[in-house]
């Protein structure tokens, strides 16, 4: 099997490394990539020259959408075409239309559990496309994650993890004003943790990413909020659940605030640190 893989970013870097590894033969590209695990091509045309599977890890729609313009046209009919960016679901469903007029078997397949999944191969997929398109592209994942959930047609994958995204960016924000106002009531984290954390208050933003420093040693808080899901990942994906929402009439209230207050907090604090960062927003208010 040769694959080609565009975009290796701090994602596609690492997943790209693991099919390598896995025993596949894969050629990468990305513009702005000079040194790489895998062997480079000069260009996405010239890496998709003679390739079975194109699998692109790409920051947006707009990137995915002219990568797949400028391929599609050149890769034998019958490569399987898997996109593992998080984009829209109308750019996802479009991408896989351009690939399957070609000849193409086409899968969105966008993942969840960050560097620290891709480098361990421990990623979850969550795919969308036609059963035969699910069938081609599963070995391959299983070299790169832990599950591959078939969501259903093409574009279900993009709307499973947008949908988990929304929950996350809304209960990062829940826990994060539960410690805001325990601070304000005089709590000490660790006793607000101890009890939530095994009462009806628990969830994974408060078990595993807790936003404070101290309960949960492994969480971002505990290194300056470095090394985890980036601030600016999680607005890009509360902005596409929303734009999800308003093309298809679905009111949802937390999730547009959820998304309004990253969009603060990033014009506040930046893109770069863990989304869990917006504690230190809250915590200013309320102090
Ligand atoms: P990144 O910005 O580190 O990498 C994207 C790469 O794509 C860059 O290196 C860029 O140069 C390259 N690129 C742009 N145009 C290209 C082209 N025409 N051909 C080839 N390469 C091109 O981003 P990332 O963190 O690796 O994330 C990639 C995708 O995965 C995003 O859609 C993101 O939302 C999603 N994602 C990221 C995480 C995470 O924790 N970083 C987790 C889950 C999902």
């Amino acid at each position: 099997m040769t694959v080609a893989f565009l975009g290796l970013g701090n994602m596609g870097g690492l997943m790209a490394a693991n099919l390598l590894r896995a025993g596949e033969k894969v050629v990468g590209y990305d513009p702005v990539v000079t040194e790489a695990e895998v062997p480079l091509a000069e260009s996405a045309a010239a890496a998709v020259s003679g390739a079975d599977v194109v699998i692109t890890m790409l920051p947006s729609g707009r990137h995915v959408l002219d990568v797949y313009r400028e391929i599609v046209p050149l890769a034998e009919p019958g490569t399987v075409f898997l996109d593992c960016s998080t984009i829209d679901v109308a750019d996802a469903r479009a991408a896989a239309e351009l690939a399957s007029a070609a000849g193409h078997l086409a899968v969105d397949a966008p993942v969840s559990g960050g560097v620290v999944g891709a480098q361990a191969a421990k990623l979850t997929f969550m795919v969308g496309g036609a059963a035969e398109a699910f069938a081609a592209a599963e070995p391959l994942l299983r070299h790169m994650g832990a599950r591959q959930v078939h969501c259903g047609d093409s574009g279900a994958g993009q709307a499973a993890k947008i949908c988990n995204n929304m929950l996350l960016g809304i209960s990062m924000i829940g826990v994060s004003e539960a410690f805001a106002l325990g601070q304000r009531l005089g709590l000490d984290d660790q006793v607000l943790f101890d009890v939530a954390s095994t009462a009806s208050g628990q969830c994974w933003s408060l078990t595993t990413n807790c936003p404070v420093p101290g309960p949960v040693p492994a969480s971002p808080a505990n290194r300056g909020y470095t090394g985890g899901f980036a601030s600016g990942l999680m607005l890009k994906d509360l902005l596409l659940a929303q734009a999800a929402a308003d093309a298809h009439g679905v009111p949802t209230s937390l999730g547009r605030h959820a998304a309004e207050l990253y969009a603060a907090f990033v014009e506040q604090d930046g893109p770069g640190r863990d989304f869990s960062a917006i504690v230190t927003s809250l915590r200013e208010e309320t102090s």
